[in-house]
């Protein structure tokens, strides 16, 4: 196979592009802006089709290789996507041709892991190569740092420090970081998660720090991204389409990942119809959509799919760029995208809490499908598309909501609108007897140095 080179340009146009192994060590480009491929190639409709007989790793593998061949041999690469991805992945049938893909089956039950296990490991092949070792310095209000310290767990030239606001998060939260050991190091600031935020920022610009080679597991990290595009094909694979047929995914948005990765998708020849942008009330992206403004929403406002309380999304700014245009990190647009061809390609919706307990309850009630407020919130907007557009012709159309975290993590929500408590999932119901390891320090960035300088 021909070895395609993409480079990758900052979607504020002001830095060089570079490698995909640069950026994502990096992070974010020197210029503030998000790193973007600048060619996303074409999947032949031929290897596509073969999805339907892969395993998920196997398929996370032939969609990586064709970004990553000229950086990654074939050998090494099969192996990363083989260790990141030994979980379910259940496509479920609803009613019709309409769909849920559970993402919820990774070690610490949230999507969270299908995009952080493969950039943990990505990062630890480019460092070993090197032969360097890097720390990892993150502040968590609690699910971003089980995800991460679960993917890094284990990696041998990455140490990660993770940062949490004493008594700020759950107790199964707090469990799923602290039990693991090894090289993962866990610290309860006795703060704020701003204060967390604020320790790590500024250890990253401390000059007496530099003997330390830290890095982030930043969320708008390419490497994060692109292995988001693999169970949109995975899904669509699975399904049994019928030849013609044209997929349309819900997809539960909160700093617009998920949706990217599937926007991704689209773009390697996925046939995808339509994107339903399902938003709580943060809804600046829906309304965007409707009035032609972008105006963040500050604060960002409390909902139960509070994974989703995001009021300026920072990959907006990609899926802008892909359109032409170029949003810089206030949100303000200096050039506008084609609106008009956005607005074809999505469909904007967004529902409040209280209808997200009601479609919880009644998908519960009409189909026996346990959902919880994210995923509910993707149901809802599948239902609200199907209601708009119920007079167009819907044959050769399949529907696919995606579910971003398990039930079981949303026990007093559940039990409140169903009367249920959800069974735990076999990795967190292991956390009970597991023995944690954590310090406490004052909230002191000094305290924090030292610890940093001494680990
Ligand atoms: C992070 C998260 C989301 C939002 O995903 P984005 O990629 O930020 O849009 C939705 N649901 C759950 C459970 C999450 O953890």
């Amino acid at each position: 196979m021909k070895k395609i080179i993409i480079k990758y340009y900052s979607t504020n146009l002001r830095a060089p592009e570079v490698s995909f192994r640069e950026a994502l060590l990096k992070g974010l480009a020197p210029d503030g802006g998000l790193y973007m491929p600048r060619t996303i190639p074409d999947l032949k409709k031929s290897s596509m089709n073969q999805f339907s007989s892969m395993s998920y790793h196997e398929i996370a593998f032939c969609i990586l290789n064709n970004f990553l061949s000229s950086e990654i041999n074939d050998d090494d690469l099969k192996v990363l996507c083989r260790d990141s991805y030994n979980f379910k992945v259940p496509v479920e049938k609803v009613a019709d041709r309409n769909f849920i893909l559970r993402l919820d089956q990774g070690p610490t039950a949230s999507f969270k892991d299908f995009a952080v296990r493969m950039m943990a490991r990505l990062m630890n092949y480019f460092v070993s190569i090197d032969n360097k070792r890097y720390t990892i310095l993150t502040a968590t209000s609690g699910d971003t740092g089980s995800a991460v310290a679960n993917a890094f767990h284990g990696l041998k030239n990455i140490d990660v420090i993770i940062l949490f606001p004493s008594g700020e998060v759950s107790e199964t939260q707090r469990k799923q970081m602290t039990t693991l050991h090894d090289n993962i190091s866990v610290i309860a600031i006795k703060g704020k998660f701003d204060d967390c935020q604020r320790f790590v920022k500024r250890a990253f610009s401390d000059t007496s720090l530099k003997g330390i080679s830290l890095s982030s597991a930043n969320s708008i990290n390419i490497g994060r991204l692109l292995p988001q595009s693999v169970y949109y094909f995975y899904a669509w694979s699975r399904i049994g389409e019928k030849s013609g047929e044209q997929v349309i995914f819900s997809v539960p948005s909160g700093n617009y990942g998920n949706l990217m990765g599937g926007v991704f998708a689209r773009e390697m020849g996925l046939p995808v119809k339509n994107f339903i942008i399902s938003a709580n009330s943060n809804n600046e992206v829906p309304e965007y959509l409707r009035t032609g403004t972008y105006k963040t929403i500050s604060p960002s406002l409390n909902c139960i799919s509070s994974a989703m309380n995001v009021g300026h999304p920072s990959n907006f700014a990609r899926l802008i760029a892909l359109y032409g245009g170029v949003m810089n990190e206030q949100g303000i647009i200096l050039k506008s995208p084609d609106l008009e061809r956005m607005r074809k390609d999505f469909s904007g919706f967004w529902v409040t809490d209280e209808e997200t307990r009601e479609t919880i309850l009644s998908s519960y009630k009409k189909s026996g499908v346990l959902l919880e407020p994210h995923g509910a919130v993707a149901w809802k907007g599948l239902e609200s598309y199907q209601k708009k557009f119920q007079s167009q012709n819907t044959t050769n159309q399949s529907f696919i909501s995606l579910e971003t975290a398990h039930p079981a993590k949303f026990p007093e929500e559940i039990r409140k609108i169903l009367g249920i408590t959800p069974s735990l999932p076999l990795s967190l119901t292991e956390l009970e007897n597991k023995t944690e390891e954590y310090i406490e320090l004052e909230n002191n960035y000094e305290k924090l140095k030292e610890f940093i300088l001494k680990h």
